[in-house]
């Protein structure tokens, strides 16, 4: 079967080629844990139970998890593995099962769970460059999207991912899942709901605002927006020099100041120390 699950449309037969997201049909995964450090309501005390793929059908040049969504890592896990992997994660205590970065292993993550269904959420944590038809396909095993929004102009997305469309599909994206959940978090804990998450960059205040008044806008449900201070320095940055620092205390403010008077509900806002290589995590496969 030729693949078309992502925006990327590439038609081919992964079985026998690679697309643009670097894999073929088998899933690669990097880790797989008690994630710490998601928003409160994800983590709670004992951690989200987080799967990283490996590959990526969006690749950001500033990727914080760089070697995994190039696919430089990985080990092959079949649906049956995984199912077990879910399992593993539900029983250590985990809040939930977090799947992160999941979009070109669509189908073979629905086998997954036609094997085991967790008997607690399963989050969707996406870059939010989806097509409807692909998240139609998992929507009945997903209980909270945590998709980002990462920029509105399209001249950035397509300077950092060469994707001038990627406003256009991810807020299409997000409108189908803010319409589709509602938030319900019971002791703490997302039971259901979307949470769509926004990292500042550099020099690009300007555009964190207009994600901002995207989200305003467009905000249902009960819907949480998360705003990151995370970003650090990684990935495949030679040729943008602005993105070889931190975000700063004033680039911070600024976009914070602006979220508190645009009338965003709910929110969620990740301390400046949180820019630290800390936060990656190490990879094991
Ligand atoms: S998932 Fe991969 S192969 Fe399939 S359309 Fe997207 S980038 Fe291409």
């Amino acid at each position: 079967m030729k693949c078309t699950i992502c925006p990327n449309n590439c038609n081919i037969d992964r079985n026998e080629q690679k697309g643009a997201c670097g894999v073929g049909n088998d899933i690669l995964i990097s880790k797989y844990y008690l994630h710490p450090f998601e928003e409160p309501v994800i983590s709670g005390t004992k951690g989200s139970g987080t799967v990283f793929f490996s590959g990526c059908s969006l690749k950001c040049v500033y990727c914080q998890n760089y070697e995994l969504s190039r696919a430089k890592r990985g080990k092959i896990v079949t649906p049956s593995e995984l199912a077990d992997i879910f399992k593993t994660l539900e029983d250590a205590g985990a809040s939930n099962i977090n799947l992160v970065t999941p979009t070109h292993y669509i189908t073979g993550i629905v086998k997954a769970f036609e094997l085991y269904r967790p008997n607690i959420p399963v989050v969707y944590n996406t870059h939010g460059y989806e097509t409807l038809d692909g998240l139609k396909i998992i929507a009945p095993y997903v209980d909270i999207y945590l998709p980002d929004l990462k920029f509105c102009s399209s001249e950035v997305s397509l300077k950092y991912t060469g994707k001038k469309d990627y406003f256009s599909v991810a807020t299409n994206a997000i409108s189908y899942m803010l319409e589709s959940k509602k938030t319900v978090i019971e002791n703490g804990l997302m039971k259901s709901g979307v949470i769509v998450r926004h990292l500042i960059l550099p020099e690009n205040v300007s555009d964190s605002k207009r994600v901002i008044d995207w989200f305003a806008k467009n905000q249902k449900n009960g819907a949480y927006l998360s705003i990151m201070a995370q970003y650090t320095p990684f990935g495949s940055i030679e040729l943008f020099p602005e993105l070889k620092r931190k975000i700063t205390k004033k680039e911070y403010d600024r976009v914070l100041e602006y979220a508190q008077l645009s009338g965003v509900e709910n929110a969620f806002v990740q301390d400046l120390t949180s820019s630290s290589e800390e936060f990656i995590p190490k990879w094991d496969f």
